[in-house]
């Protein structure tokens, strides 16, 4: 599997656009979140020119910076003659809340009568399930509104069950990460953690003290590489700094492609 990262900044971040990834798995292309900076981006990458080219879009919350790209993704798949359905998965009311800001957007626009099948799947904390060979585990974090974290491990195919290898990766999403949620994904080979501030305590983000001391609490984590993002605009430089001599510590940039 392989995570390209198409947007790494914070909801008004003048560099780097929205927290957004691609999920490139064995069989399937998996976006995540697509906030009003995204499409464009999308647009611009060669890999996005086939229509059909994502298979699914998993939106970790109702923020705009995360779901306002949407109108415009949904509406430039239906111009450019998608067949595929198209899989949304979301919290638990999605599929109205995308029904009613693509209408905003364009009154004409309405995406359960569209040429390609969208289905949706509306999720909670503690759901799993599977989808075509990936098992997702969904973890709710807390955020100003409901965000789900992602867990998704894929059991790669071996005739040998001992040499059978899964890998596996989070994605945070915005929200605090405690150390109930942190014992949940402390294995996975990769997490991509937003990490608003430095230092400054916030309800409902993630500070980089908090993470490096959750990783001082579960001393036996077997993440290799976190991978950081959303960094808060002010906070940058002092994240940056504090980690660029450490490498199981990555500050992400758009483009970057994470082999896991
Ligand atoms: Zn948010």
């Amino acid at each position: 599997m392989k995570l390209k990262i198409i947007g790494c900044g914070e909801a008004f971040d003048k560099q780097f656009g929205n927290n957004s990834s691609l999920l490139l798995g064995p069989t399937q292309n998996i976006l995540f979140d697509c906030g009003y900076q995204i499409p464009e981006r999308i647009w611009r990458d060669e890999s996005f020119s086939d229509s059909n080219f994502i298979d699914a879009i998993f939106l970790s919350h109702a923020h705009a910076d995360h779901t306002f790209g949407m109108p415009a993704l949904l509406h430039s798949m239906k111009d450019n003659k998608r067949k595929k359905e198209l899989v949304i998965f979301g919290n638990r009311g999605i599929k109205k809340y995308l029904v009613k800001i693509c209408a905003l957007a364009y009154p004409k626009f309405n995406i359960c009568s569209l040429p390609f099948k969208i289905s949706f799947k509306e999720l909670k904390g503690g759901d799993t399930f599977k989808w075509r060979g990936l098992k997702f585990s969904c973890i709710k974090i807390a955020h100003a509104v409901p965000n789900l974290m992602v867990r998704i491990d894929l059991q790669s195919k071996s005739k040998s069950k001992s040499k059978s290898k899964s890998k596996s990766l989070a994605i945070s999403g915005d929200g605090k990460l405690t150390k109930k949620s942190f014992a949940k994904i402390c294995d996975v080979d990769f997490l991509l953690q937003e990490v608003f501030t430095f230092d400054v305590n916030l309800p409902f983000h993630t500070n980089l003290l908090e993470l490096l001391e959750l990783f001082e609490l579960f001393k036996l984590s077997k993440i290799k590489l976190t991978g950081i993002t959303h960094i808060n605009q002010l906070h940058r430089k002092k994240v940056e700094e504090y980690i660029c001599n450490d490498n199981s510590y990555i500050s992400v940039r758009p483009g970057d492609i994470i082999s896991i």
